[in-house]
Order: C-alpha cells, then structure tokens, then sequence
C-alpha cells in the first residue's frame, strides 16, 4: 500500500480532549476518527487492525465448535419486557418509530438469541450447542471518555452456550476460559484471568480477563508471572501474597476489561420457557453461558498497553501490515531516482510475496517520514535512503527496539519472510 495514496493523513497533535493514549494516537495516526462522543468511524489502517483482531477471535471461537451467526441490533421491546430488563437496564437506549411502536438498541443479545435457538431445539440430543457473532453494541454510556475502550456504539464477539445440564455447561465454560487467554495472547496482550461476581445478569459466577496498563478503570490484584488475578474490591489476598497458582508476589494494579464471561444458569431459559425433553421424558430449562469480548476495546487496549511517547507499537499478530517500507528522499536527483526505484521493487516484490507492507513513497521529510513510522507503529522498518544504496542494503529495524542493522539487499524477501512467519 502507498501512502501518498492513503486518504488519511497523520496529525502531530491529537484534538484537545482526547485524554487517553488510544484516542490519542489512534486518532493521530488516522486510524479511527471521532464523530462524536464515543461514536467513532474505522479508518483504513484502524480497520485492518479491528478485522486482524476479529479473526483471531473468530478462529479461536471456531475451534470452541461455536457457530457464528449474526442478529439484529434492532430488537422488540416485548422481548425487553419478557426478561425485565427493558426498565432496569440503564444504559439502554430505546428508539421509538414513527407510528409509537417502541424498539430497544441492542446493548447485549440474551433476549434475541435465548428465543431464537429454543426455535429449534428440542430435545437434550440438540444439546450442547453453542452460536457468536460479531456485531455492533449499543449502550448509553454516561461518560465515553477513554477513547475506543468505551463507546456507546462499539464491536462485540458475543457467544451464548446452551447445555442440558449443570455439568455440561461447567465443562464449556472451562474450555471458553482457555481460549479466551488463546485470543489475548496471540493479540499481543497479557492478560489476567479475574474470578469476579456475576453482576446484573446472574447470582452465579462470572470471570473477567484484565489487561494491566495505567488507563485501566478497574483495580486488580495479579501475579507478574501467570495470569491470575483477583478484583482488587474483593479480594481475599492482599498485596506481597504469594500467588496460589505459582507462587509469584501479588501486586495491586490497574486492568481494562476486555472479556467478560457469564455462567447465566437459567436466568434466561426461564422467562422465555426454554426447555428440552430429557431422557427419561421430563423436561428441564436450558443452562446457559455467555461470553464477551470487546473487539473495538480490545483494539484500544493493545494501544493502552503497547506504545511509547513515539507511537504506536503494534504487535505482529495484530499489526496493520508487518511492514512499514520508508524511501527517505535525497537532494541529489540521480541518487533519488535510484533510492525510489530500489524501494518500489521492495514494495512489490514483499506484495507479490503476499507481505502486505505500508510503502511512504510520499514526498515529505526524513525527519516526519520517521516520525510518522514510529507514530504508526508497523512491527518492522525497513528504510532505504543514501547511505543504505552504497552499501547494497536496507536498513532493518523493529518498532519495539532501538536497534537497526543493515540487511544486503538479496537476503531482504528471505529474512522478512522468516520474520513474519516466526
Ligand atoms: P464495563 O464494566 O467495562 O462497563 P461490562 O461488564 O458492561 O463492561 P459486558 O456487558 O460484559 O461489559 O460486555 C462484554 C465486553 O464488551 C466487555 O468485557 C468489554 O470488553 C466490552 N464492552 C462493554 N462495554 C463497552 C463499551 N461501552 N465500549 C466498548 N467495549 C465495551
Ligand atoms: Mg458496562
């Protein structure tokens, strides 16, 4: 891809009330744009971000043996009215149409996927079954302010598990906790696996998964060394401890919630009368699971817990493209032509590769050229400038370390291959 052809542009200064790094810097480097409070537009290098993180999740899912579908976020009222949540749901925005007929925005798809699975399950041989989609929230925040980790329209992989009983649900849920530490860490993150209370939706247990960084809302107890974690409100373990799963000191510390998962029981199979014959003949309400992740939060997160005060640093999972290509210009105009030619045949021959790669073929500075790769924040650099064609080379460079070495110019397509598969 060719800058000079990218319709957005980089910005030196994020506007004045972006308060955390991931609106910050994902606004400056044009990868999402604010069109108002908590209501953000996916711009080309921002969406290539959003779809990498979304089909980790969706590989992961698949390999849970979940079927993805996709749901209205329009939904009925009568639905809203069935589980109760239609008046004691705060954040949940109510649209009404032109002839008074009332709609809920989906914040949450409890009250259309309970329905609609029991439209076709009837017996515990259906059973288990389990459906995710990946779709649009929305809900009435009241105060949207951390950049993409909260909106009031945002993207959500939602997953509901439905079992026949305790047990089996049990089994489910443990397996959705291991491949939920699967997406997180091949997104780049660390993450923190948090038992918490169930909240709203049920008396039953709940887990969290908590990234620790700075811009995190929530206080959590981890280990430095495995992924357990307590909520710092409840917990029954204090700073200093030893962690119970290895050992390691616990230490206080903030964390963004960026998956959430729910052991419903029948909350919902109850209200919308969601039974299976059994087999002795009786029948008996569904169990259900619910899981969450925030994609677009997810997205903010990776930023919260990977930049510096350069930029961006994208891990290679998740990143954009692996590569960022820079042709820094030259004065002399022989000279130039050949650092533009030497790049071009880089650019294409890693895109015949099947590398994708961001080539700055613009005609701008040394000094913002680099600037705008450390602001991007593509895994590798590789530069080609003056100093590079004397030496046959191109000079190689990863976002996340201050090092840079020159690579000869027929060992390029062979060391980035390596690099993006390793
Ligand atoms: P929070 O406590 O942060 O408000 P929640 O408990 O309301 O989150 P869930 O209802 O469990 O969140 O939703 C599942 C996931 O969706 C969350 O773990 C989070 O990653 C994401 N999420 C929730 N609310 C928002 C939001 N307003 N903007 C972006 N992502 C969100
Ligand atoms: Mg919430």
């Amino acid at each position: 891809m060719r800058m000079s052809r990218l319709f957005t542009k980089t910005s030196k200064a994020a506007p004045h009330d972006a308060e955390s790094a991931n609106a910050k810097l994902l606004m400056r480097g044009g990868f999402v744009h604010q069109e108002m409070a908590g209501v953000y537009s996916w711009l080309p290098l921002g969406l290539r971000v959003l779809r990498k993180v979304e089909a980790v999740i969706r590989e992961e899912m698949d390999a849970l043996g979940a079927q993805e579908v996709l749901m209205p976020a329009l939904q009925p009222k009568e639905n809203w009215m069935t589980t109760a949540r239609w008046d004691s749901m705060d954040d949940l925005y109510k649209v009404t149409s032109r002839t008074d007929k009332e709609f809920a925005l989906g914040p949450t798809h409890e009250e259309i996927v309970t329905p609609l699975v029991r439209d076709f399950v009837r017996s515990y041989k259906d059973l288990p079954t389990a459906v995710y989609q990946i779709q649009t929230k929305y809900r009435d925040e009241l105060r949207p302010k951390s950049g993409v980790l909260r909106g009031r329209e945002f993207g959500m992989k939602d997953l509901y598990s439905f079992h026949a009983t305790k047990e089996d649900l049990d089994a489910f849920y443990a397996e959705a906790i291991e491949a939920y530490v699967r997406v997180f860490t091949r997104c780049g993150v660390d993450v923190k696996v948090v038992e918490a209370s169930g909240g709203a939706f049920t008396k039953k247990f709940s887990h969290e998964f908590q990234v620790e960084t700075p811009a995190g809302e929530d206080v959590i107890l981890a280990c430095g060394a495995c992924t357990f974690a307590q909520n710092g409100e409840i917990a029954t373990l204090k700073e200093g401890d030893a962690c119970p799963q290895c050992g390691a000191p616990l230490a206080l510390t903030k964390g963004v919630e960026a998956g959430n998962i729910f052991d419903l029981g029948q909350r919902f199979s109850e209200p919308f009368d969601f039974g299976v014959t059994m087999e002795d003949g009786s029948r008996q309400l569904v169990y259900m699971g619910c899981y969450g992740i925030g994609s677009t939060r997810l997205v903010g997160t990776i930023v919260e817990a990977k930049h510096d005060d350069r930029g961006m640093i994208w891990p290679k999972g998740v990143a954009p493209m692996p590569v960022h290509l820079v042709a820094l210009s030259s004065k002399d105009v022989a000279t130039h032509a050949k650092i533009m030619e030497t790049a071009e045949g880089i650019h294409d021959d890693l895109m015949a590769s099947g590398t994708e790669v961001l080539w700055d073929d613009r005609d701008a500075s040394p000094g913002e050229k680099l600037a705008d790769a450390d602001l991007i924040g593509l895994p590798l650099r590789l530069l080609v400038s003056e100093k590079t064609l004397v030496e046959d080379a191109v000079e190689w460079k990863l976002r996340a370390s201050d090092e840079s070495r020159l690579v000869k110019h027929g060992d390029v397509m062979e060391e980035v291959a390596t690099f993006v598969k390793e």
